[in-house]
């Protein structure tokens, strides 16, 4: 470590605790990556604060999946403008998608910004920190390398819910749909060591994690980036993070259908404490615009995955992700994808209107679509999913569920609040106490759009999920 750097830690450590505070827009990649910068920035002399006005440093994780995200990251960074004319020695970090893809444009838009990271560049967070406080200026670290290796790292549960926890297995994709930024920003695929990762979630559980979601950009392909001899499959690094003693839920997400294996399917049959929820996003229900997306899968063979899934765990709960209005969906197009709605029945789906983002190979396309007819699109769709939801929530009622204890209920005393293997909010009176994680039968009595109502089950009513 260069002299000035060890001169300015010591002082630095002097100090007392510095107020940090963290803004963090877009996917769950996002929030696992702010708890890792917010981690190495508490070993490093900082606190979390919710109060941005007293903040001594500000981080904005922010995303760029469509123009909306990428606009209200903009908006919040240009509003910390004046805070830093008042405290020059505030520093403001800019990490995530936005500020990999924009880099040294960022800098000449928001020149009060001092860090602009990207994704790779998490783990330097407290030494570019200290570059920041010896030099006084801006920096920009946003190279990116195929030889890039995700660190090892033991998380620490100071934060969010006690019993439950993201692990990243893998950065990045390789499958550049045509609408997406992801493998421009965050980089080709990356995966993790698979002792690593196991060694992490040996860790978390040691510490009283009960619940883990491995999570990747594509997690169906992990391991294909690593050399033959080491290559660990997805459905075998499953298998091994659900042996580990002690685990009593495992989830995933994202999945790409194209990549969906028997295999994986298999799990939902082997591994007991695999969640009976599966995102498989579609985007759309038109063979001619997936082939325009570059999905590389026909609805005919995403309806046979659903089948297999299906047939591995029946009651299994199937989100998607829906772009409507993509440049040249016709009417029948729409359509199409109102009937694969139908066919599928999806428990819920985050639907977007499209949007070009740069440098997406969609930008070059012609956007056939007006706003208006887009706005329209997402309309009917989403009102037709909204009733689908609240059918599928309906067909719960009488159920009888195992439910993990998220807390107590905002609807107050006695009243507690859990999750389903469905991801499901569950909402229940009990006279016990629970601790977060632990695992209650409840007996599902009314559905709501968001959430599920229930009381507990019987004893003698006591089945299988
Ligand atoms: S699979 Fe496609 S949509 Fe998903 S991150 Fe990769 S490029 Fe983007």
């Amino acid at each position: 470590m260069p002299t000035y750097c060890i001169y300015v830690y010591f002082t630095w450590s002097l100090n007392l605790l510095k107020n940090l505070f963290i803004e963090t827009i877009g996917c769950q990649m996002n929030t696992r990556d702010s708890e890792i910068m917010l981690q190495l920035l508490e070993q490093n002399g900082y606190s979390l604060s919710a109060d941005l006005a007293s903040a001594d440093a500000v981080i904005v994780n922010t995303c760029s999946i469509r123009g909306k995200a990428e606009q209200k990251a903009y908006s919040f960074i240009g509003s910390l403008r004046r805070q830093k004319e008042e405290n020059p020695d505030l520093i403001i970090a800019v990490a995530g998608c936005v500020a990999q893809q924009e880099g040294e444009k960022m800098r000449v838009r928001m020149p009060h910004v001092d860090i602009i990271l990207g994704p790779q560049s998490i783990y330097q967070l407290p030494d570019l920190f200290l570059q920041v406080a010896a030099a006084r200026k801006g920096i920009i670290s946003t190279s990116q390398s195929t030889d890039f290796t995700i660190p090892s790292f033991l998380p620490d549960l100071k934060h969010g819910l006690p019993h439950k926890r993201f692990v990243t297995i893998m950065q990045g994709c390789n499958n550049y749909c045509t609408y997406c930024i992801v493998p421009y920003t965050r980089g080709r695929e990356v995966s993790r060591r698979r002792s690593d990762i196991l060694a992490e979630v040996q860790h978390l559980v040691a510490s009283g994690v009960r619940e883990i979601t491995l999570l990747g950009q594509n997690v169906n392909s992990y391991g294909n980036d690593q050399p033959r001899e080491e290559r660990t499959s997805f459905p075998d690094l499953l298998r091994q993070v659900a042996a580990v003693s002690g685990l009593v839920r495992l989830r995933f997400t994202t999945s790409n259908p194209k990549d969906l294996s028997p295999a994986l399917m298999t799990c939902f049959q082997d591994l007991a404490i695999l969640c009976h929820h599966f995102h498989l996003p579609v985007q759309s229900g038109s063979n001619a615009v997936l082939a325009k997306m570059n999905r590389h899968y026909t609805v005919e063979q995403y309806l046979a995955q659903v089948d297999g899934l299906r047939q591995a765990c029946p009651d299994i709960s199937l989100t998607t992700d829906i772009i409507v209005g993509f440049p040249g969906e016709t009417a029948a197009d729409f359509q199409a994808t109102m009937d694969l709605m139908e066919k599928v029945r999806y428990d819920s789906a985050f639907s977007f209107k499209y949007s070009s983002r740069p440098p997406a190979k969609s930008c070059d396309f012609e956007d056939t679509v007006s706003d208006e007819e887009k706005a329209q699109r997402l309309a009917i769709f989403q009102n037709r999913q909204k009733e689908i939801t609240e059918e599928r929530h309906q067909e719960m009622v009488g159920q009888s569920l195992e439910v993990m204890i998220e807390g107590i209920s905002k609807m107050g005393q006695g009243q507690w609040s859990g999750r389903s293997s469905h991801n499901l909010i569950v909402n229940f009176h009990s006279p016990a106490t629970y601790s977060p994680g632990d695992l209650e039968r409840v007996t599902i009595t009314e559905s709501c759009f968001n959430s599920l109502r229930a009381e507990l089950t019987q004893k003698e009513n006591v089945k299988n999920d």
